[in-house]
Protein backbone atom coordinates (compact mmCIF):
# COMPACT_ATOMS: atom_id res chain seq x y z
CA UNK A 1 0.00 0.00 0.00
CA UNK A 2 0.77 3.16 -0.81
CA UNK A 3 3.77 2.16 -3.04
CA UNK A 4 3.68 3.00 -7.19
CA UNK A 5 2.54 -0.44 -8.78
CA UNK A 6 2.99 0.11 -12.83
CA UNK A 7 0.13 -0.89 -15.01
CA UNK A 8 2.38 -4.09 -16.26
CA UNK A 9 3.26 -5.07 -13.29
CA UNK A 10 -0.01 -4.69 -11.61
CA UNK A 11 -1.39 -7.16 -14.87
CA UNK A 12 1.43 -9.54 -14.61
CA UNK A 13 0.37 -10.06 -10.93
CA UNK A 14 -3.52 -10.39 -12.03
CA UNK A 15 -2.97 -12.39 -14.94
CA UNK A 16 -0.51 -14.99 -12.63
CA UNK A 17 -3.35 -15.39 -10.33
CA UNK A 18 -5.80 -15.43 -13.28
CA UNK A 19 -8.14 -12.41 -11.45
CA UNK A 20 -8.36 -14.76 -8.39
CA UNK A 21 -7.65 -13.68 -4.23
CA UNK A 22 -4.93 -15.61 -4.49
CA UNK A 23 -5.49 -16.29 -0.22
CA UNK A 24 -9.45 -16.86 -0.22
CA UNK A 25 -9.60 -18.00 -4.29
CA UNK A 26 -12.61 -15.27 -4.41
CA UNK A 27 -12.51 -14.23 -8.27
CA UNK A 28 -12.18 -10.04 -8.34
CA UNK A 29 -15.41 -10.46 -10.82
CA UNK A 30 -17.50 -11.52 -8.04
CA UNK A 31 -16.89 -8.73 -5.51
CA UNK A 32 -17.28 -4.96 -5.66
CA UNK A 33 -14.02 -3.79 -4.55
CA UNK A 34 -11.16 -4.38 -7.16
CA UNK A 35 -8.44 -7.31 -5.96
CA UNK A 36 -5.54 -5.07 -4.53
CA UNK A 37 -1.46 -6.21 -5.21
CA UNK A 38 -0.38 -7.46 -1.65
CA UNK A 39 3.26 -7.45 -0.97
CA UNK A 40 3.65 -10.98 0.75
CA UNK A 41 6.89 -9.68 3.03
CA UNK A 42 5.46 -6.17 3.89
CA UNK A 43 8.04 -3.41 2.66
CA UNK A 44 8.70 -2.38 6.30
CA UNK A 45 10.21 -5.66 6.69
CA UNK A 46 12.39 -5.35 3.92
CA UNK A 47 9.81 -6.75 0.76
CA UNK A 48 10.31 -5.83 -2.52
CA UNK A 49 8.02 -4.40 -5.21
CA UNK A 50 8.99 -7.66 -7.19
CA UNK A 51 7.07 -10.29 -8.96
CA UNK A 52 8.05 -12.62 -6.10
CA UNK A 53 6.87 -10.64 -3.59
CA UNK A 54 4.06 -9.55 -4.79
CA UNK A 55 0.38 -11.53 -4.96
CA UNK A 56 -3.65 -10.39 -5.94
CA UNK A 57 -5.94 -10.35 -2.95
CA UNK A 58 -8.93 -9.34 -2.13
CA UNK A 59 -9.74 -6.22 -0.30
CA UNK A 60 -11.16 -8.30 2.74
CA UNK A 61 -7.71 -11.02 3.27
CA UNK A 62 -5.27 -8.02 2.69
CA UNK A 63 -6.78 -6.05 5.24
CA UNK A 64 -6.67 -8.41 7.66
CA UNK A 65 -3.10 -9.94 6.83
CA UNK A 66 -2.16 -6.10 7.02
CA UNK A 67 1.71 -6.19 7.00
CA UNK A 68 1.68 -9.89 9.19
CA UNK A 69 4.64 -12.13 8.26
CA UNK A 70 3.26 -14.63 10.87
CA UNK A 71 1.04 -15.12 13.89
CA UNK A 72 0.82 -17.84 16.82
CA UNK A 73 -0.64 -21.25 15.89
CA UNK A 74 -3.98 -21.69 17.83
CA UNK A 75 -3.24 -25.82 18.25
CA UNK A 76 0.63 -25.25 19.22
CA UNK A 77 1.14 -22.10 20.12
CA UNK A 78 3.88 -21.67 18.33
CA UNK A 79 5.06 -18.86 16.00
CA UNK A 80 4.15 -19.78 12.60
CA UNK A 81 4.67 -17.95 9.08
CA UNK A 82 1.72 -16.78 6.85
CA UNK A 83 0.88 -18.67 3.74
CA UNK A 84 3.09 -17.68 0.80
CA UNK A 85 1.46 -17.97 -2.16
CA UNK A 86 4.87 -17.21 -4.29
CA UNK A 87 6.49 -20.15 -1.97
CA UNK A 88 3.95 -22.65 -1.67
CA UNK A 89 1.04 -24.13 -3.15
CA UNK A 90 -2.10 -23.06 -2.15
CA UNK A 91 -3.62 -26.61 -1.90
CA UNK A 92 -0.33 -27.70 0.23
CA UNK A 93 -2.30 -25.91 3.03
CA UNK A 94 -5.59 -25.23 2.21
CA UNK A 95 -8.57 -27.65 1.26
CA UNK A 96 -11.96 -26.14 -0.44
CA UNK A 97 -14.92 -28.10 1.48
CA UNK A 98 -18.35 -27.00 1.53
CA UNK A 99 -17.36 -23.25 1.26
CA UNK A 100 -14.97 -23.58 4.12
CA UNK A 101 -11.33 -23.35 3.20
CA UNK A 102 -9.83 -26.02 5.73
CA UNK A 103 -6.48 -25.62 6.51
CA UNK A 104 -4.40 -28.72 6.93
CA UNK A 105 -0.87 -27.64 8.08
CA UNK A 106 0.17 -24.54 10.90
CA UNK A 107 0.73 -22.49 8.26
CA UNK A 108 -2.85 -23.07 6.98
CA UNK A 109 -3.80 -22.48 10.32
CA UNK A 110 -2.49 -19.31 11.22
CA UNK A 111 -3.37 -18.22 7.98
CA UNK A 112 -6.96 -19.19 8.53
CA UNK A 113 -7.44 -17.35 11.54
CA UNK A 114 -5.86 -14.02 10.49
CA UNK A 115 -7.16 -13.56 7.52
CA UNK A 116 -10.68 -14.89 8.93
CA UNK A 117 -11.22 -16.93 6.12
CA UNK A 118 -14.31 -18.86 7.54
CA UNK A 119 -16.05 -15.72 8.41
CA UNK A 120 -19.78 -17.07 8.00
CA UNK A 121 -20.27 -14.50 5.20
CA UNK A 122 -17.50 -15.38 3.04
CA UNK A 123 -18.24 -19.44 3.78
CA UNK A 124 -21.97 -18.17 2.17
CA UNK A 125 -20.67 -15.83 -0.17
CA UNK A 126 -17.99 -19.14 -1.50
CA UNK A 127 -20.74 -21.73 -2.15
CA UNK A 128 -23.12 -19.17 -3.90
CA UNK A 129 -20.35 -18.65 -6.04
CA UNK A 130 -19.25 -22.43 -6.50
CA UNK A 131 -22.79 -22.91 -7.44
CA UNK A 132 -22.59 -20.97 -10.19
CA UNK A 133 -19.36 -22.15 -11.01
CA UNK A 134 -17.51 -19.08 -10.79
CA UNK A 135 -14.83 -20.67 -8.24
CA UNK A 136 -13.18 -23.66 -7.13
CA UNK A 137 -10.04 -25.24 -5.95
CA UNK A 138 -7.35 -24.12 -8.04
CA UNK A 139 -6.29 -26.67 -10.65
CA UNK A 140 -2.27 -25.07 -11.18
CA UNK A 141 -0.26 -24.18 -9.12
CA UNK A 142 0.84 -20.44 -9.59
CA UNK A 143 3.53 -20.32 -7.99
CA UNK A 144 6.30 -19.39 -10.43
CA UNK A 145 4.12 -18.78 -13.37
ZN1 LIG B 1 -9.20 -13.01 -0.33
Amino acid sequence: MGTYISASLRRMVYERAVGCCEYCLIPEAAVLAAHEIDHIIAQKHGGLTETDNLALSCAICNKYKGSDLASLDPVTGEIVALYNPRKEGWSDHFQLNDGFLIPLTPTGRVTERLLQLNNPYRVRERNLLILSGMLSEPNQDVRTL
